[in-house]
């Protein structure tokens, strides 16, 4: 959807771009609304890589958490003791504490 929007406005901008050279190149009005057109068009691929990230991040942490609820016992990579996993939360807080 992002990817689409963004490339409907890059050929927007193309179409600006030409429909400024025809008629009149020094148009200061024309400039500044291209100008804040290429901010609005690059501001847009930001955020669609910032969201295409932190679906990559969502994505890996399900992963996590299925596994995390699948597993009976979890082993503490600090102290080694192996814990029931619904209670490990509450010790590695303890763990790290002592
Ligand atoms: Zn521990």
């Amino acid at each position: 959807m992002y990817k689409e929007n963004i490339e409907n406005l890059k050929n927007d901008n193309t179409t600006l771009k030409e429909l400024i050279s025809r008629s009149n190149p020094e148009n200061s009005k024309m400039n500044e609304m291209m100008s804040t057109h290429s901010v609005l068009a690059n501001t847009i691929n930001s955020m669609e890589k910032r969201c295409q990230t932190l679906e990559t991040k969502l994505k890996d942490s399900q992963i996590y958490q299925t596994m995390f609820k699948s597993a009976l016992n979890i082993q503490c990579n600090g102290c080694k003791q192996y814990i029931i996993s619904a209670q490990f939360e509450r010790h590695l807080m303890r763990c790290k504490s002592d």
